[in-house]
This record gives C-alpha cells, structure tokens and sequence, in this order.
C-alpha cells in the first residue's frame, strides 16, 4: 500500500484563486485589504517566510507593508510601532514574524495587536474565540491543516484525530478545530506515555512536533491521513534539507500523507492571506457582497 500524496500546493492555489476574487470583490467597493509584516532581525528563514508572504500577497491584490527592523530594537519602540498600525484604519491585518529577539517578550508584543487585526490568531481574544466557538482570526497553519484533512475526507465527525505536539501555535488551536469538527481529540506531547501506542488509534494524525522523523510507521494505522506541519532543517553531506516530523517509510502504511516541502506549508501563506481579507471585511461590513 502506498499512501496518496496531499498535494498542498495545488489546494494553496485553489484557496489563494478564491481570495483574490473576494479582494477584488472588496477592492471595487472602495476598500484596499492591506496587510503590515514587521521582521525584526535578519534570522534567514524569517526573511524567506516574509519575502513569500509579501509575494503572495501580491499576488492576490492584498497591499503589504513591509517593516524591517534591527535585532537590537528595544521592546518600546516595536509596541510603538504596533500602536501605529492598531490606529491605522488602511492596514487590516498586522503580523509579527517570529521568533523574536530575546530582549522582546513575545506575549506582551502578540497581546498588543489589536484582536480584530490579529491575523495570526494568537491574541488572547482570537485564543477565547476558538476555544468558545465563537467568530474570531484562527492561527493559519492549523486552518491549513483543516482544510486539508476536510478536502480528504469530507466530514470529519466521529474519528478519532490524534494530535502531536501541544503549542499555542499549532497543536493546542489544532486540537481546538478538530474537536469543533466533531472529532474524538487526543493531545500527545513530550510527557506523554507511549505516544506510539495513542497515535496508532488515529484516523487522523497531525504531527507538530518539531522533531525530525519522530513518527515511524509503528506510530500509524494503516490507512490513517497523516498530516506532517514539522519543518526541520537537517544537515547532510550534500547541504541542508528540509524534513517533517514523519519518517518517509509512513507513506507504506498511511491513507494520505501531506509531504514537506509542498504540504502544509503554502497553505498556511494561503491561511495568512485569507485572513487578512475577512478582516478586512469585518473592518469594513459595507464592502462585503451581500
Ligand atoms: P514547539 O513550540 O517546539 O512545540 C513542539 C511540541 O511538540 C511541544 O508541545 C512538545 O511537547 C511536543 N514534542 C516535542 N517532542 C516530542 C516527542 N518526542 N513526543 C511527543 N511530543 C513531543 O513547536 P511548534 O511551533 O508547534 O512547531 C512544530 C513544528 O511545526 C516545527 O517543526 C515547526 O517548524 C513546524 N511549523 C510548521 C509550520 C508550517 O507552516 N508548515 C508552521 C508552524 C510550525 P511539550 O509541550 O511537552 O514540550
């Protein structure tokens, strides 16, 4: 058996085709869908993840705002800057590329963004919203995973989805949306005991754990779609490569498998520009076609 490649790129595509139709929709009614992306540092991977938001965003006619900033910043003069950009009603959607140097507090800079321009989702608030069910901005990569997993299977209602990994980032909203799906959810995380024996009762296995090849094929069920977000850098001989949290031999046994490169990642840019528009759209209701 050999598990069906979900190919990330192609429905990134799709859902990027949607957006750009709905930015147009809003652009014809009198408003520009404008995102803000601040990068402090010069971490290279930061600086790829920003040059192809901004090109995305592009694309789809979203205007982005692109704010690069020293890796010596002090604190005051981001949240100043964040302040700026809470009061400007042309940028609907503000996101803060992390990591952040380690003289910045992360919290304190994620809770400073105005909730409704939160398009990252990880405002205290956004936070509230998911948890309660309520309308709110949801982190993008566990959105992305989402849809993925819903143009798999359809309804998700009654398996059991096993989760790895328990971020605020991307296991715990994961977990979050998959139980709003009707799933059965189990969180498996570094305390855990035998997470191999708890993955392998998964339908759906979402690993997002940061560690390369963690999950091996006596972790899946036959049969199971395994969504990989990890993105690790690994050295070789021949340079650097990028690998997930699932060991390739998974794809013997797994329904689905989402490979890295080219899985989940272009559908969290999609995410990221998708919310962008909806935010734009609750900031101006007029200009949303009824
Ligand atoms: P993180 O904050 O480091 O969290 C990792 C989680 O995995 C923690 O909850 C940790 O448990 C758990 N974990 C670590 N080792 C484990 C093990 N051996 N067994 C079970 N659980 C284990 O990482 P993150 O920000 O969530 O990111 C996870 C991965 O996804 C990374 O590779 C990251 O680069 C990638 N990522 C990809 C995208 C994308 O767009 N594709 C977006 C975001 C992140 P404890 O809580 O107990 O420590």
């Amino acid at each position: 058996m050999s598990a069906r490649l979900i190919d990330g790129k192609a429905a990134a595509a799709r859902l990027l085709q949607e957006v750009a139709q709905d930015v147009a929709e809003v652009r014809a009614r009198g408003i520009q869908p404008a995102l803000a992306v601040i990068l402090v540092g010069s971490d290279p991977a930061s600086q790829v993840y920003v040059r192809n938001k901004l090109r995305r965003a592009a694309e789809v006619g979203i205007r982005s705002l692109s704010h690069e900033l020293p890796a010596d910043l002090e604190q005051i003069e981001l949240l100043a800057l964040i302040a700026a950009l809470n009061a400007n009603p042309e940028v609907h959607g503000i996101l803060v590329q992390l990591p952040l140097p380690p003289q910045i507090d992360e919290a304190a800079v994620l809770q400073a963004l105005r909730p409704d321009k939160d398009v990252d989702g990880f405002h205290r608030e956004n936070v509230g919203a998911l948890a309660l069910g309520q309308p709110g901005l949801v982190p993008c990569t566990p959105a992305g995973c989402l849809r993925l997993l819903q143009d798999q299977l359809g309804d998700l209602s009654g398996r059991h989805a096993v989760v790895v990994g328990r971020s605020n980032i991307v296991g715990k909203p994961m977990a979050a949306l998959l139980l709003q799906a009707h799933c059965t959810v189990t969180l498996v995380h570094s305390r855990s005991r035998d997470a191999a024996a708890l993955c392998r009762q998964a339908d759906i296995l979402v690993a997002a754990a940061g560690q390369p090849g963690l999950v091996t094929v006596d972790w899946v069920k036959p049969g199971a779609v395994v969504i990989d977000v990890g993105i690790n850098r690994v050295e070789h001989a021949a340079g650097a490569r990028l690998v997930g949290d699932v060991a390739p031999e998974v794809a013997a046994v797994a329904g689905a498998l989402t490979p890295v490169p080219g899985g989940v990642g272009p559908m969290t840019i999609a995410l990221l520009l998708h919310n962008t528009l909806s935010a734009a759209q609750r900031q101006h209701p007029h200009a949303v076609a009824t």
